[in-house]
């Protein structure tokens, strides 16, 4: 595998609604010849924990006060990614990736540590033909609502305002 197949590897770890931007970060930075490489994004409860028990062990320097159990790492929750430069800074790095929302919060503390919580959530693309049919279903909806009569109707009425706002006149 070579390095930017590793790397894509890696990020298709991210939670699926802000995979986007970890996609979109890796391609552009690929266009303008920023390398690095991504080292971790998913992390267990038990890997968590032992990084968190690693600090009272070795008393390194970088130490987390997140054990993986009662306080969660943003790797466990498939929000981050720690990457390391190869022929760039973390300064290069971070101004790729601040374009697809996703944050280096801790430039000195952590320096390989992104994050991706403040991304814009993306789910599935709408096709045109998803449109088409979701305006199908409304206007069944809106057909159910003039066939109904007394309770049902306002129940429908109630249910038709949650999902889609004021409902059309109905005669
Ligand atoms: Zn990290």
């Amino acid at each position: 595998m070579t390095l930017d197949e590793q790397n894509a590897a890696r990020i298709e770890e991210l939670k699926p609604d802000v995979r986007w931007a970890g996609r979109a970060w890796l391609a552009e930075c690929q266009r303008l010849n920023i390398k690095f490489r991504v080292s971790e994004v998913y992390r267990s409860p038990e890997r968590q924990h032992s990084l968190w028990a690693s600090h009272f062990v070795h008393k390194g320097p970088w130490r987390t006060d997140l054990d993986g159990y009662k306080k969660k790492s943003m790797h466990q929750l498939r929000l981050a990614a720690d990457v390391y430069p190869i022929n760039c800074t973390h300064f290069d790095i971070a101004q790729v990736a601040e374009q697809f929302g996703i944050t280096h919060p801790f430039p000195t503390q952590d320096p390989p540590h992104y994050q991706f919580d403040k991304v814009a959530k993306q789910t599935a693309p709408v096709t045109p033909h998803m449109r088409l049919s979701a305006e199908a279903e409304r206007k069944q909806f809106v057909a159910a609502i003039k066939r109904s009569a007394g309770k049902r109707r306002s129940d429908l009425i109630r249910r038709y305002r949650n999902q889609y706002g004021t409902p059309p006149l109905l005669d």
